[in-house]
């Protein structure tokens, strides 16, 4: 845990004592903060309690006097409808912000990459995180991913802090001008926690702000809207702007063509490296992303030839087309960080013959973006909330089970793609959809996909 000292002797809030807020509390306090911390949640008090925290209802509090309020990115501050203690903060003009912006003050001699995106934003941090790791160079990953900011390992100048930034957080740190800050692309998610489109492209935007001519911009141009803000960031002309791509040649930048070669044009002499052959980064999506991550590890200053061998072995992230069994000759595949439908659609793009689970807390949208990819769906099978909305999408176009439950599921599944109908088909859990209906979040509901494929009966050949 890193101490936080930046507040010593002077009252801070801390609102929202999930894992992060709790290590933002503890790093205050042992900084010599006066900590008043709070959680709607009485088991999360509970275990704030058991850890030592002191607690103080922030709901009946004057917030006038705290110099600062930490909110843990899960509760909102403006949409859809700010939190009481947010509010509170606004109207006694008190900032609000993250445990990200705490570490930023606490470590302000460490060099910094931020990683953001609509998807890819956890492939790509873990996979410069494992490339700065090969490369011997002194690193801590984590922010949105793995560990909070504030569990990391202090780190000195040499350091690097590899941080994965949700939009959340992004609005919520202002302590940090990231020397690398890397964009992968934009689509729809999120808009209600930011009031619409215009909403979530600002915070995204965030991640280039306070650095101009000391940051490298790493900048996705697969999409209208980060293509459009490459350009803007060009036009500024106050940092490097190195545009990166899954899918058209950037001149002066990285990308991929279609048969897997990364091209890396932003050197002197071009140099390319095989992307197809890399089992941990199937699809063309992961192709963005190992550009984004390769721009990324050039902007530190690593060589191709540094680089290369890492990505080849790179170990890959649990629950994004993570390949659980091979039974029968199907491929069980559990994608559970597929939360929304343009992640969905990447797994289906990168298999022909699919039974496809999907299903769980809807996110807007729905599954009809996803209609031109049907046509490899043999048979879907519908769990949680979104059910109903979903067969009402495939109806009259690919046969569905409405399952109900993810247990369900695998069981029918496995009837009938271990009924002689499935060599050569991929199970594919990539639900489109969140995780909280029906489970604590997709880390607990891939999980369970795990186990239950884990005690399904067949012959196993290895993944
Ligand atoms: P994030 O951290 O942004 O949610 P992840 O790297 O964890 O992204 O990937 C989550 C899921 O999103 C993957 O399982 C995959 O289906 C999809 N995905 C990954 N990278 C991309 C990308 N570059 N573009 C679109 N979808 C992607």
């Amino acid at each position: 845990m890193i101490p936080v000292h930046a507040f010593a002797g002077q009252p801070v809030a801390v609102m929202g004592l999930g894992r992060s807020g709790l290590a933002a509390a503890q790093a205050l306090a042992a900084g010599g903060a006066m900590v008043h911390a709070w959680d709607d949640n009485g088991e999360a008090r509970a275990e704030a309690t058991k850890a030592g925290v002191a607690l103080h209802d922030l709901s009946a509090s004057d917030l006038s006097d705290m110099a600062v309020l930490v909110l843990s990115p899960g509760i909102p501050h403006s949409y859809p409808q700010p939190h009481p203690v947010a509010a509170e903060a606004r109207a006694a003009g008190c900032d609000i912000i993250c445990d990200v912006d705490l570490l930023g003050r606490a470590m302000p001699q460490a060099r910094y990459v931020g990683i953001t995106g609509t998807n890819g934003k956890s492939t790509v941090t873990a996979l410069i995180g494992h490339v700065f790791q090969e490369a011997g160079l002194d690193v801590q990953v984590g922010g949105n991913l793995g560990l909070p900011a504030l569990e990391l390992a202090p780190l000195d100048a040499n350091g690097w802090y590899v941080l994965e930034m949700s939009s959340y957080q992004l609005e919520r740190t202002f302590s940090i001008a990231f020397e690398v800050a890397v964009l992968v692309n934009i689509s729809t998610d999120h808009l209600d926690r930011h009031g619409g489109m215009d909403g979530y492209v600002a915070a995204k935007t965030r991640i280039f702000q306070d650095a101009g001519a000391r940051q490298t911009a790493v900048v996705g141009v697969d999409d209208e809207r980060s293509r459009a803000i490459a350009e803007m960031l060009e036009t500024a002309g106050d940092r490097r702007v190195i545009r990166i791509s899954g899918d058209r040649p950037v001149p002066d930048g990285v990308y991929v063509d279609a048969a897997g070669t990364l091209i890396d044009d932003t050197g002197d002499a071009r140099t390319t490296h095989e992307l197809s052959g890399v089992v941990t980064l199937p699809g063309r999506h992961n192709w963005q992303n190992a550009a984004a991550a390769w721009a990324a590890c050039r902007a530190a200053g690593l060589t191709p030839d540094v680089i290369g061998p890492a990505v080849d072995c790179y170990p890959g992230l649990p629950h994004r087309q993570q390949l659980v069994a091979i039974i029968d000759g199907v491929a069980w595949v559990n994608d559970s960080k597929a939360t929304n439908a343009a992640a969905a659609s990447k797994a289906l793009e990168s298999y022909a013959s699919v039974y496809w689970i999907a299903g769980g807390e809807a996110k807007e949208g729905g599954i009809a973006a996803l209609a031109p990819l049907f046509g490899r769906i043999r048979h879907a099978y519908l769990i949680g909330e979104a059910a109903p909305d979903f067969a009402a999408a495939l109806e009259g176009k690919v046969p569905y089970t409405l399952s109900g439950d993810l247990a369900t599921a695998v069981a029918q599944v496995s009837a009938t793609a271990g009924n002689g109908n499935g060599p050569g088909a991929v199970v594919l859990l990539s639900p489109a959809c969140a995780s909280f209906d029906q489970f604590r979040n997709f880390e607990a509901r891939g999980e369970a996909f795990i186990d239950l494929v884990g005690r399904l009966p067949g012959q196993r050949s290895r993944p």
